[in-house]
């Protein structure tokens, strides 16, 4: 049996190829690890988004959960969309504004932020999304225009444990029987325009988790209503559409999941007017777009069979942080017959650097191209440094060819903010003021 690829990738001579371009030669020309990313399968996912969403509602609006990858080449194009922005910190609204995004189509929804950035969010004209009263009370003279509150609701489906961001337990969110309370207290301090938000799910196939989610925060926004006198603006569902991450998975069904949001809207609202319906896709927009490559550096055979690369767990920290699944392949290989299970690990001193278990691949040998599917979510924005390890470069595939779009860390990224206070000359401190 030859190796699965995730759907949508193509072979051409036992390579992997992206939009046509063969990603073997990439390795050598960018050094690895490295991170190929394909502007045409960004674009494609938020045009079925937008799709499949306006098909069900007219008043709509879809802003691009930040973190799921913050690279500006890669939000200039979700600019050119014409999606909006969801923010979780200071940095993250601030280089959105910077390319050119208006406040109003931000939404700066942190968690247990401090009440500097909530002023800050505030006096920029950013739309706050408060994720606690004691959060909206620290800056009661300043309240922006358009307010929202996360609801906790009852039920949270996250695809690990680590990844559940609702229901019992959770650190996020209001209680839904302070909601009352928690809106009066917004119109009393001056807000003007109500929203009502829930995040409840991460990697969702499941398009019936929708209704649930859906019924339950209209159920909470029409006693608020009743009862703080407010009309509302718009809801916000939140991210958690999900991606396969599994060659035989088929994509989420989105038509359906708009379909059941507007029923779920019907059910609950009748006939009186919509809100406006918001969502935060982050991964749906960018997980399929980019793959991870690096180098086999070694294999070992022992009681389990060990590929080592130099993909390790500081580039691709999912899988040690939740147990999550990547596909993986030998890119060079895809002729090959698959010979056996590797756990393919990486080069950092700790045993849970692994970035698949029990992999079928054929034989691997030093030098051979292994690639890690759905690289776009989650994996350049949560690498870090540690072990002295690169956060990989990022290449652009686009019609007008390829592009890099972040350069590899290097020795001086590593130490750039030591400020080295011993006597001898080793030049760390070269170009710092003093
Ligand atoms: C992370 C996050 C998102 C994006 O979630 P995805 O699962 O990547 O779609 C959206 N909204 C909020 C508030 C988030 O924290």
């Amino acid at each position: 049996m030859k190796q699965k690829l995730i759907y949508g990738f193509a072979e051409n001579k036992g390579h992997l190829t992206m939009d046509g371009i063969d990603v073997i030669p990439l390795a050598e020309q960018y050094g690895t690890p490295l991170i190929v990313i394909s502007e045409n399968r960004i674009r494609n996912n938020i045009r079925m988004l937008v799709n499949a969403v306006s098909s069900n509602f007219e008043n709509y609006e879809i802003k691009y959960a930040v973190k799921a990858n913050p690279n500006p080449s890669i939000l200039s194009i979700v600019k050119e969309e014409g999606l909006g922005i969801d923010a979780s910190s200071m940095n993250e609204a601030t280089l959105a504004i910077k390319l050119g995004f208006k406040p109003e189509n931000i939404l700066f929804t942190p968690n247990f932020a401090a009440r500097d950035e909530l002023l800050w969010a505030s006096n920029t004209g950013l739309s706050i999304n408060f994720d606690s009263v004691g959060q909206l009370t620290q800056v009661s003279g300043n309240v922006p225009e358009s307010v929202s509150f996360r609801i906790k609701i009852d039920y949270g489906k996250g695809e690990f444990k680590g990844t559940t961001t609702s229901g019992h337990n959770a650190k996020f969110g209001i209680l839904e029987k302070e909601a009352v309370d928690a809106y009066k207290m917004a119109k009393k301090f001056g807000a003007r325009k109500f929203g009502i938000h829930v995040m409840a799910g991460s990697n969702v196939m499941d398009p019936d988790h929708f209704r649930k989610v859906t019924e339950s925060v209209l159920t909470v926004m029409n006693n608020i209503s009743e009862h703080a006198g407010i009309e509302f603006d718009f809801v916000d569902l939140g991210g958690g559409l999900g991606v396969p991450y599994e060659p035989d998975e088929q994509p989420l069904d989105l038509k359906k999941v708009f379909e059941i949001i507007h029923t779920s809207f019907k059910k609950i609202l009748g006939d009186r007017p919509f809100p406006r319906l918001c969502i935060e896709p982050g991964r749906y927009v960018v997980a399929d777009s980019s793959i991870l490559i690096g180098k086999v550096t070694d294999v070992k055979i022992q009681e389990k069979k060990f590929l080592g690369s130099d993909i390790s767990m500081n580039t691709l920290i999912r899988p040690a942080l939740y147990g999550a699944r990547h596909h993986i392949v030998l890119a060079n290989k895809l002729d090959n017959q698959i010979k056996g299970k590797y756990e393919v690990v990486g080069q950092i001193c700790e045993n849970t650097d692994r970035i698949g278990k029990a992999v079928p691949l054929p034989n691997p040998e030093v030098g051979d191209i292994i690639a890690v599917f759905d690289a776009g979510a989650y994996v350049a924005s949560m690498a870090s440094n540690y072990n002295g390890r690169p956060i990989p470069a990022e290449v652009l595939i686009s019609d007008s060819g390829e592009e890099i779009i972040r350069s590899p860390s290097t020795f001086s990224d590593y130490v750039r903010n030591y400020i080295f206070i011993g006597s001898e000359k080793t030049g760390l401190n070269a170009g710092k003021s003093s």
